[in-house]
């Protein structure tokens, strides 16, 4: 279930029947007052962030605070996710990307994931032209940040208008 209300997404996700409350700051349009467009397919770019968005909930605690922000520079445009949650250890870094890689699947059981959200994202971030990179650390949480080159116009960006990433369980995910 998801309340898109301007720039803030309150998302009530259903996990094991417990029912999880996230509040998510800034959408994909946080950038009103000084757009930047990105030459990218609208649907390939907002399955990448709904899974972004999707782990972060999942993988913190209740209360915390999952914050989405898009700046740019130097001809890039960056979609950050950041979260306070369970983190990923040093060691798993550089394999979450891989297809069925799940990090230690009895901290993620609850979750009930099958590894493939990270592939399918990393798999739409090249399909643009962008390259997606990770910072984590366990305890304190993990950022996760999409680059993109920029368009000059709104004329160059081949995708409809920007709008507030919706998130819905019964989206389904491209398969690769
Ligand atoms: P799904 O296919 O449903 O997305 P999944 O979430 O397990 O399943 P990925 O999204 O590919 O798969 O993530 C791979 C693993 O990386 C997860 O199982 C989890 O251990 C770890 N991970 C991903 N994002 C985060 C995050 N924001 N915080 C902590 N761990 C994460
Ligand atoms: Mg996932």
């Amino acid at each position: 279930q998801v309340k898109a209300e301007s720039k803030h997404i309150n998302l009530v996700l259903s996990l094991n029947g417990k029912q999880k409350l996230v509040h998510v700051e800034g959408a994909v349009n946080a950038v009103d007052e000084d757009d930047v467009f990105i030459n990218a397919d609208h649907e390939t770019i907002k399955t990448a962030v709904k899974n972004l968005v999707e782990n972060a909930v999942n993988y913190s605690p209740d209360h915390t605070t999952v914050a989405v922000g898009v700046g740019s520079g130097d001809g890039k445009v960056a979609i950050r996710v950041v979260d306070q949650g369970i983190g990923i250890p040093e060691s798993s870094l550089d394999r979450i990307f891989e297809r069925f890689y799940r990090v230690d699947p009895a901290r993620s059981r609850e979750t009930g994931g099958t590894g493939l959200g990270l592939a399918i994202t990393k798999h739409c971030v090249q399909d643009c032209g962008g390259t997606i990179a990770v910072w984590s650390r366990e305890g304190e949480g993990s950022t996760f940040t999409i680059t993109l080159p920029q368009a000059q116009s709104e004329q160059d960006e081949k995708s409809a208008k920007s709008e507030t990433a919706e998130i819905s369980e019964s989206e389904q995910l491209p398969i690769e």
